[in-house]
């Protein structure tokens, strides 16, 4: 490792967040999401973009200190939970890993299985929080909240407001509950289910949270600035398979062929990406494109995987020295 080339690195990596930050920021297209009432109540000029290294340094530019709420993003980590509580076996029987190619609320299962496609789409994720309420009981909201907060490093909190706006209009999570309840994908009081569900899309995160989030799983589980063990490896490399291949609704191919990072994406506007061993990246801004996902954080991403060779095919394997020489440099 090039130590004395360090601290050149760690600048031009500040440089490169703030030129992406400024490029971008102009940018207005996009929409907010507002088939949840309550989240057209955000401020659309919002962007933030964090890096979270895994020795614990934070590199931030523009609005990563404001909250929104986790929405989708919250998938990947229950995933992870669920995994965890009741083993890759029990799970895999009840949610396969298959991208769907539908959209995040589509109504529809795997045509082989009968079960849904996979744990990021909503069907799938609604079976996956059904596992841990199965599992836990009345604690279950608890214990997803606790380890969304371990993996953030910080104690994270719910949005009332959002929440009761989701519980109030999600007639289509409810139908999609009963569905899987019908096909024996979730057992129980589906309306607890979906109760849980819809907390767990309303905890307030920032960019800078997404980013420590993303640092835990690429320290393998471990959150880098607390030290403490969040998830179990094993259940880590299976949440980054999936979010690889499905964690950015019907744009992840694309998303995988271009970028090449796993990331899980929320109607909130924000993202969370991992490069494995290295960093977690959060952007925020909640402007959507059609498929559901961050306008600017999309862009942004493109443009700091391209520059800082993130993708997990990169040929000349330089983004992978460059990132590792700045994570031995600054802390
Ligand atoms: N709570 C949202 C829903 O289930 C999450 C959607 C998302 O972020 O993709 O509709």
């Amino acid at each position: 490792m090039d130590q004395k080339r360090g601290p050149v690195l760690g600048n031009r990596l500040v440089e490169l967040l703030c030129d992406t930050h400024a490029r971008h920021r102009p940018n207005r297209s996009g929409a907010l999401a507002d088939y949840i009432p309550e989240l057209t109540r955000v401020d659309p000029e919002a962007f933030g973009i964090a890096i979270a290294t895994v020795d614990g340094g934070l590199h931030t530019v523009g609005d990563t200190d404001r909250t929104f709420t986790i929405q989708s993003v919250s998938k990947a980590f229950v995933y992870c939970l669920a995994l965890e509580l009741a083993g890759r076996e029990a799970v895999l029987a009840k949610v396969g890993v298959e991208p769907s190619g539908d959209a995040f609320n589509s109504i529809v299962f795997d045509p082989r299985t009968n079960m849904p496609f996979n744990p990021m789409v909503n069907a799938g994720a609604i079976t996956v929080t059904g596992i841990v309420h199965k599992l836990v009981g009345k604690g279950a909201f608890e214990l997803i909240l606790e380890k969304l907060s371990e993996a953030a490093g910080r104690t994270l909190a719910v949005d009332e407001a959002v929440y009761r706006s989701e519980a109030d209009t999600g007639h289509r999570n409810r139908a999609i509950g009963h569905l899987l309840r019908n096909v024996g994908a979730v057992e129980g009081s589906v309306d607890d289910i979906l109760d849980i569900y819809f907390r767990q899309c309303s905890i307030l995160v920032t960019a800078a949270d997404l980013a420590h989030m993303g640092s835990t799983l690429a320290h393998v589980g471990d959150n880098p600035v607390t030290g403490r063990q969040v998830f179990d490896l094993l259940a880590v490399r299976s949440t980054l398979a999936v979010m690889f291949t499905c964690g950015m609704y019907d744009y992840s191919g694309n998303w995988a062929f271009d970028v090449g990072v796993p990331a899980k994406s929320g109607v909130g506007g924000g993202i969370c990406g991992v490069v494995n061993r290295q960093l977690g990246i959060g952007t925020y801004s909640p402007r959507l494109d059609p498929k559901g996902n961050s306008v600017r954080g999309v862009a942004a991403f493109t443009e700091i995987a391209d520059e800082l060779g993130l993708h997990a095919f990169e040929y000349s394997n330089v983004g992978s020295a460059f990132v590792r020489s700045f994570v031995s440099s600054t802390g």
